[in-house]
């Protein structure tokens, strides 16, 4: 044999240990290939690609297909752990697991609060109230001449109210009255009603002309503004002597001295301090211009008294009907 030949064997002893070795590696390849099954991992980014491993492992797994888990990163199952039958692997985002339980006891907190709201409360809570006194009338009895008078003045009355308050988050919801107790009565207060009977005025009409606006006198000045009435008057005449008036005072029912050419008494249908003008009496001291500022016994709505300063004026004026302009202040 030369060198050339032993080479050759040496090459060829070597494909057959190397075909051998591959045959055998190739056995044990596919005994080892019998055990492979098909895992899917899902990644932290939500990519999903599935292996074919012969580990069980959840590391091996992971570290055969190259995928590192980071430090913020979670796998389920656990990486000691095996594979689970679902043959899954889930890498997530610790903090989104941990977003999930925070949202989990944010629910929890929110419960809580809502049993704070729903949560009643009650007080025993002690009122003073006033009670109102009322107003009582009374038909007056016997002579007067005030339409209203008050007899009796009304007083407060007070009384405790005991009441049982729910709240619900501090707010009241209802309020139960538990008792009262009257500490003062109230006094009611009285009024006296007189019907005071008004006889009617008879017939008046609205003045066309208002003699007030050509006038002089200041008595006329004062009743400008005002529309007249007119109408027929009974007048007669008095003074202050005993005969005209019993007592001589000459102090009118107004409470003013009454003034000759100027005072008239009227029956209670017109108001003190009316004007009255008489055209009849125009050529007269005062132009016709009279005020209302007295009243009188036998003076009815119809009549009108004019005072004068002596009896014998009076006298000698006697009884005339005459057209009156009234000016109601
Ligand atoms: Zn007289």
């Amino acid at each position: 044999m030369n060198k050339t030949d032993k080479a050759s064997v040496s090459v060829r002893k070597i494909l057959a240990i190397c075909l051998i070795f591959i045959f055998v590696m190739g056995i044990g390849v596919m005994a080892t290939n019998a055990k492979f099954v098909n895992v899917k991992i899902i990644l932290s980014s939500n990519y999903e690609m599935t292996v074919l491993t012969a580990k069980t492992k959840i590391a091996d797994i992971l570290e055969e297909n190259h995928i590192t888990v980071l430090e913020d990163e979670v796998v389920t199952p656990d990486l000691e752990a095996e594979i689970s039958d679902n043959k899954t692997i889930k890498i997530t985002k610790a903090s989104e697991v941990k977003q999930q339980v925070a949202e989990t006891e944010e629910s929890v907190t929110t419960e809580e609060i809502l049993q704070n709201y729903n949560s009643v409360k009650e007080k025993i809570i002690v009122e003073k109230v006033v009670i109102p006194y009322e107003t009582i009338t009374k038909e007056a009895t016997g002579e007067g001449t005030k339409q209203n008078k008050v007899i009796q003045n009304g007083i407060n009355g007070l009384k405790e109210i005991t009441y049982k308050v729910r709240y619900q988050n501090d707010i009241e919801i209802e309020r139960i009255e538990m008792s009262v107790k009257v500490i003062k009565e109230p006094v009611n207060k009285i009024i006296e009603v007189r019907t005071i009977q008004v006889t009617s005025r008879g017939s008046e009409r609205v003045a066309t002309t208002n003699p007030a606006l050509t006038a002089s006198t200041v008595l006329a000045k004062s009743v400008e503004g005002i529309t007249p009435i007119v109408k027929n008057f009974n007048t007669s005449a008095y003074c202050s002597c005993s005969k005209c008036c019993g007592k001589s005072t000459g102090i009118t029912a107004s409470g003013a001295r009454a003034s000759a050419w100027y005072t008239v008494a009227a029956g209670k249908g017109y108001k003190m301090g009316t004007v009255i003008y008489i055209p009849a009496l125009a050529n007269k001291p005062n132009g016709g211009w009279f005020k209302v500022q007295d009243r009188g016994g036998a003076i009815s709505n119809s009549k009108l008294d004019i005072y004068m300063d002596s009896h014998s004026s009076a006298l000698q004026y006697g009884r005339k009907t005459v057209e009156c302009y009234v000016y109601e202040p």
